[in-house]
């Protein structure tokens, strides 16, 4: 990036990072138990509530529980549960109309970001008298809004914490952000049991959006002590439960955990941003419909290593959050062995490593994607334009790194195996070599990504 731009990007981005303490964040009311929100919204003199789910989570037992909760605690309930992936327009307008008839006094959102997104919209409630559309940007909800509670049913977007809706115009389907302060939930209900339902590879790839909140805030530049400590904490968790809830979806320790790093990650992006793995990520989900959760898995060791010594020092400390180096290790030694530890999980989740629908000819709009989306706003700690981002190795990520050559050269699963194990290099991931070889090509993974095995 040339000078001049570089000297912009860093001043936009000094002048938000002494904003932040102005700015009237706050941080949602943490509840463990569905059964705990009755009360609050009782006390907050809420005498009917809206509850925007969708069909499927409307069945859930544990959305069945706090219906009977709000219904003892002497709470009217209006059920909206037609709310879609990418809530549109329509969908808002819907259930904006069944709040007003039934003239409701809080919400409950009860779902995955898009739930979430689409309760937070219906604050155009506080508004009546502007259209939906009026209300995209920044800080133009000004009124106080009735209460709002959100109930996350995956731990990883963090939407319970943050302060954006994106809603989806059902005519043009242009998306758009309506982003302010009163948005941000008044409780965040953080009950394991409304995670249960997931399936293992949806928990792996949220836990990875979570994770990817948390590393970059922590790496960026608009930190403050609080962002700091939550997106560690986050980190530390992730490490320790991802697997855990991955393995054993009824785990109920492993699945709070993770509601509470996704929380805290939450808490840290919100004011410290994120940064190319996000704006990557977008590109990606923009162009090929790729889950945003997987594709920041599989973006995040690559924008790590783009990096490079930059980063050394703050990877060091979340190496050590994350257990996998000791507070005595040197910075360049923690930061590999957390890129390696990254590998290793993402391995053990069952994440691979490519997106093959990524096509090499698409890199550079996908790269001028990413750098109109991600600069000047992000704090990102090394700064990159739309030639930079091509080069940080995207190819890799349609075959998958090295394994492509590796086993075309050598079809045997227990060949690969043998010669990589004289090789000393050490196999994470067999999962799909030893399942179909045909395939495997995609998904495995060594713990040497720099080196390319003489096996075959
Ligand atoms: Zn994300």
């Amino acid at each position: 990036m040339n000078i001049f731009r570089r000297c912009w990007c860093r001043a936009f981005q000094g002048a938000f990072r002494l904003a932040i303490p102005l700015l009237p964040y706050r941080r949602p009311e943490q509840l463990g138990d569905v059964a705990e929100l009755p009360v609050r919204l009782a006390r907050r003199g809420c005498g009917r509530v809206l509850v925007v789910t969708s069909p499927s989570v409307a069945r859930m037992p544990g959305t069945r529980r706090l219906l009977d909760a709000l219904t003892q605690e002497g709470i009217g309930w209006t059920l909206y549960d037609r709310t879609v992936p990418n809530p549109t327009t329509a969908t808002v307008e819907e259930a904006l109309e069944l709040y007003l008839r039934e003239t409701c006094q809080g919400i409950i959102g009860i779902g995955g970001g898009s739930s979430l997104d689409c309760a937070k919209a219906v604050v155009r409630a506080a508004l009546p008298h502007k259209p939906l559309s009026k209300l995209g940007g920044v800080l133009k909800v000004r009124r106080p809004l009735p209460p709002l509670a959100a109930v996350p049913t995956t731990a990883g977007t963090g939407s319970e914490t943050t302060i954006a809706a994106v809603i989806t115009d059902a005519k043009t389907r242009d998306k758009y952000a309506v982003s302010d302060f009163p948005l941000i939930p008044d409780y965040a209900v953080l009950d394991p049991e409304m995670t249960l339902s997931l399936p293992p590879h949806l928990t792996a790839s949220t836990g990875m959006d979570a994770l990817t909140h948390a590393v970059e805030a922590f790496i960026g530049r608009s930190t403050t002590p609080d962002t700091r400590e939550d997106a560690l904490a986050a980190v530390g968790l992730i490490f320790a439960n991802l697997e855990r809830a991955y393995q054993n979806g009824s785990d109920l320790g492993a699945r709070r955990a993770l509601l509470t790093a996704s929380f805290r990650a939450g808490c840290a992006f919100t004011k410290s941003y994120v940064g190319y793995v996000h704006a990557v990520a977008h590109s990606l989900g923009g162009a090929y419909n790729v889950a945003h959760g997987y594709a920041n898995a599989v973006i995040l060791p690559v924008v790590l290593r783009a990096y490079g010594s930059a980063v050394y020092p703050r990877l060091a400390r979340l190496a050590q959050a994350a257990g996998l180096a000791g507070p005595g290790a040197d910075s360049r030694t923690a930061a590999l062995a957390f890129l390696d530890g990254l590998d290793g999980l993402k391995a053990r989740c069952g994440i691979g490593n490519a997106i093959p629908e990524l096509r090499p000819e698409d890199i550079p709009e996908l790269a001028r994607h990413a750098d109109r989306e991600a600069n000047p706003l992000y704090p990102v700690p090394v700064l990159m334009d739309a030639g930079e981002l091509e080069k940080i190795g995207l190819p890799r990520v349609h075959t998958g790194e090295y394994f492509h050559e590796f086993v075309t050269k050598c079809g045997d699963p227990a060949k690969v195996l043998k010669a990589l194990d004289a090789g000393g290099f050490n196999l994470v991931w067999t999962h799909s070599l030893t399942r179909r070889r045909g395939t495997a090509a995609r998904c495995g993974r060594w713990s040497s990504p720099g080196r390319t095995p003489r096996a075959g």
